[in-house]
């Protein structure tokens, strides 16, 4: 096992890997940038490197800080949590090169997936179904507009590299094709570096379900059940939720063997997540594969009882999984709200000093967060501040419970997105269980019920 796990990244995440380290009795190297000095995760780790500046280019991105960290500190893994380095393949290589185990999926893996298009044919390959879309990328208009005409408007332009829910482009006619695919071309060049983008058959208000996987060095490999993901604004994810109201055991036990089947295709390692889109007929379309933890990885190990980050690290040291798809149980519900420094209506970043902050505890209520009372949000990172995350019995119980957590939750000094969920949560579609990924669209558009009569419904 590790001596020593310099965790390369910040915030709720890095707090998190953190604590299963603690647990596990390995040391740890915080890294930090020059404004996250007082941050949680550098108080709480064993040691702490400064690595640059603010901006992340120059600290949480900045593979020759990082690298020295762990070698002046003689690091011997490094957990990249989720965002950052954590699916940059030349990262991965460097450590290895290093001599510093990459803790995650192989290079050779982190490559092939995180590249859209290669990751489709590879999916494609082994079984797995697909919406119909471009082979490769599409270079030109032409030949966006010819594969459109095949399959139908509306398509969907995404970027080969892409994360995070940017350079999307739907396109619902052939005369938007050429402005929209020179835009999400634009767009991706200057987030990802590489312009190419390819194109795929729109779904119109799908569910978003994604699988996670564990795999070991020797060949063992199980899948964890899915996570429903579909309420989403701008693509990005708001509560996240497993089981799926939508699933049936037969429907699970059917696509994680597949899902099984195409990770071992791949040689999958680590911890993995395979997301799908399903339409209202139930069926299923593979849509990327995200080679990482993910910021939701906590439902899934409240409802199996299996904690990731500590799996993670175990398959990293060479251990074995230790159990069969069989032993893996399912229990009770569990539901995530992502809690973001945000204003609630106008989703404007909201950084600055907490001055008051309480997130109600209380039966089945777990919280990840690096934010305590007169902390500071600092502008420069994603605004997600922590994750209110409940188990129950059942659903029902699963949103009363957070209803209540949240209600009882107080944030002051900065805003936050809890009003926003509280609206969600008393919705009565969101309730029954009837929620795509164009949810949040349709309940924006409405006026927002006054607080009381919202939370009686
Ligand atoms: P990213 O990697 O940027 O997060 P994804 O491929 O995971 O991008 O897609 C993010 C979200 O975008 C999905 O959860 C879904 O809401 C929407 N989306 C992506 N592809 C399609 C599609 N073909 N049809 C409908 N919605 C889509």
């Amino acid at each position: 096992m590790f001596k020593k796990i310099l965790v390369a990244n910040r915030g709720e995440i890095a707090l998190r890997v953190i604590i299963a380290c603690r647990e596990m009795g390995i040391k740890t190297v915080a890294v930090y940038s020059e404004a996250d000095e007082h941050a949680l995760h550098v108080r709480f780790a064993d040691e702490d490197v400064c690595i640059g500046p603010a901006r992340s280019s120059d600290s949480y991105l900045n593979i020759p800080a990082i690298i020295s960290a762990a070698e002046v500190t003689g690091a011997d893994a490094i957990h990249p949590g989720y965002g950052f380095l954590s699916e940059n393949p030349h990262f991965a290589e460097v450590c290895e090169a290093c001599h510093i185990r990459f803790i995650g999926p192989s290079p050779h893996v982190i490559k092939l997936l995180g590249d859209k298009a290669r990751a489709r044919r590879a999916m494609k390959k082994a079984g797995v179904p697909m919406l119909p879309g471009s082979e490769g990328p599409v270079d030109s208009e032409e030949k966006a507009l010819k594969l459109a005409n095949e399959i139908g408007y509306p398509v969907i332009i995404k970027a080969v590299a892409g994360g995070g829910g940017r350079g999307m482009r739907i396109v619902r006619a052939p005369e938007e094709m050429g402005a929209l695919l020179r835009t999400a071309q634009r767009e991706a060049e200057s987030a990802f570096g590489l312009g190419d983008c390819y194109v795929e058959k729109y779904l119109e208000n799908p569910r978003h379900i994604e699988f996670q996987v564990l795999g070991d060095h020797h060949g063992n490999l199980v899948h964890l059940g899915e996570r429903e993901c579909s309420i989403q604004r701008r693509h990005q994810k708001l509560i996240e939720e497993s089981p799926s109201p939508a699933l049936t055991d037969k429907v699970r036990k059917k696509m994680g063997a597949i899902v099984v089947d195409a990770a071992k295709a791949v040689q999958y390692t680590n911890a993995g997540t395979f997301e799908f889109l399903m339409d209202k007929d139930g069926k299923f379309y593979f849509m990327e594969v995200n080679t990482r933890l993910q910021v939701e990885h906590p439902v899934t190990e409240l409802v199996t009882g299996i904690d990731l980050v500590k799996e993670q690290i175990r398959i990293a040291a060479g251990e074995r999984l230790g159990y069969k798809q069989s032993d893996i149980a399912f229990k009770g519900h569990a539901m995530e709200c992502r809690i973001n420094a945000e204003h609630p209506e106008k989703f404007t970043p909201s950084p600055g000093v907490i001055r008051t902050f309480n997130l109600s505890s209380g039966p089945g209520v777990r919280v990840d967060t690096a934010a305590h009372a007169d902390c500071t949000i600092p502008p420069y990172y994603d605004s997600m501040i922590g994750k209110v995350i409940v188990f129950a019995r059942d659903r029902a119980e699963a949103i009363a419970r957070m209803r209540r957590t949240l209600e009882m939750s107080v944030i002051e000094g900065i805003h936050t997105t809890m009003p926003l969920h509280l609206r969600i949560l008393a919705d009565p579609d969101f309730q029954a269980g009837r929620i795509g990924t164009g949810f949040m669209d349709r309940l924006l558009a409405e006026p927002a019920k006054p607080r009381g009569v919202a939370a009686a419904g």
